[in-house]
């Protein structure tokens, strides 16, 4: 059952209500009516830990007395996974026991509300638990973005090529992997200076970024190097957008350097569905293709096709 807002709306945190009794979802709706948010109910642990899976919910108010599954169950279940473990938790119980009070902080809730609630008291308590929420994923993005680019860092590219490997495995559908070399930097640095070079890092980022598409995750890979992981993406797409940011770079004029060409060397390792390599040998193929780039005369890309027909190598640039 859905209460509140007809259309989910990405702005719009989702409240998930676990609770056999559906007056007391009634109840909710009516009082939290004026909030903020969207609360979607269901009646058992069963089902509730099921809609936290499909909606994933900006929080849980969780009933711990309810028949078959009670809600330490629910709490223990939700905490034990990682995909769900982020998601606060309310209880919300007509026990007053200090021992059950102390169990649901153990399992991970972050507020226990006794029944009969009171309005405004539980109103704050959901507005907190939501803002703390809000603040945490901001700081563990933040923890993911480079500091001088402005693009995902290292170690959101780990997280997400985990997760795109497998998703692709899943699904059998295409992803590449493009890996880029700034050409003789060190020169650049050394000739104009470590502020200028940070400057040129900041304006290839820039030019990545918006050449990028969409659903695809560009990201500071180290030092002078970058990386996009391109879902959905044949490896003859991946090295055309490869193709696309090498000439965009060559063309760029540099703020004070007139006639400065800066450029770039690539190595794309995709598949268009099944493909046998594993991720880290993925990455390897990659960037034996970027040093092959780089091998064989820079400010060119060079590609595999690692799907189950076998490694296919190819050229650009
Ligand atoms: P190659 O074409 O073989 O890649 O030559 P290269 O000079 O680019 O490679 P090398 O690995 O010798 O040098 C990389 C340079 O990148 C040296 C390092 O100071 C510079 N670099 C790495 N990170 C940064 C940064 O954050 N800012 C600046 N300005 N320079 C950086
Ligand atoms: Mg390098
Ligand atoms: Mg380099």
């Amino acid at each position: 059952m859905t209460i509140g807002a007809a259309q989910p709306n990405d702005n719009v945190p989702i409240v998930l209500v676990i609770d056999d009794c559906v007056d007391v979802h009634r109840l909710l709706a009516a009082r939290l009516r004026n909030e903020a948010l969207e609360l979607v109910c269901e009646t058992s642990g069963e089902a509730g830990i099921e809609r936290v899976h499909q909606i994933e919910p900006s929080l849980v108010l969780l009933d711990l007395d309810m028949p078959g599954m009670d809600g330490f169950e629910v709490l223990r279940r939700l905490k034990d996974e990682t995909s769900t473990s982020d998601v606060p938790v309310i209880v919300l119980s007509g026990m007053q026991s200090p021992s059950d009070k102390v169990t649901a902080f153990d399992l991970g809730a972050v507020d226990y509300i006794t029944k009969p609630f009171d309005l405004m008291e539980l109103r704050v308590r959901i507005r907190s638990a939501l803002k703390m929420r809000h603040l945490i994923q901001m700081l563990a993005q933040r923890a993911q973005i480079d500091g001088l680019t402005g693009l995902w860092n290292r170690a959101h590219f780990d997280e997400r090529w985990a997760d795109e490997t497998k998703r692709a495995e899943r699904s059998g559908s295409p992803l590449s992997l493009a890996v880029f070399d700034l050409d003789h930097f060190k020169q650049v640095n050394d000739t104009y200076g470590h502020p200028a070079g940070d400057t040129v890092l900041q304006g290839v980022a820039r030019l990545i970024q918006n050449i990028a598409r969409q659903a695809d995750i560009a990201c500071r890979y180290g030092g002078e190097e970058f990386a996009i992981i391109m879902p959905d993406t044949t490896p003859e797409h991946a090295i055309n957008l490869c193709e696309r940011i090498r000439v965009a770079i060559i063309e760029a004029d540099w703020h004070g350097k007139p006639g400065q060409r800066i450029t770039i060397s690539a190595g794309v390792a995709g598949s268009t569905g099944q493909t046998s390599i594993g991720r880290a040998e993925w990455i390897e193929v990659a960037d034996r293709n970027l040093y092959r780039s780089k091998s064989e005369g820079r400010n060119r890309a060079s590609m595999t096709d690692v799907g189950s027909k076998g490694p296919r190598l190819a050229d650009a640039g």
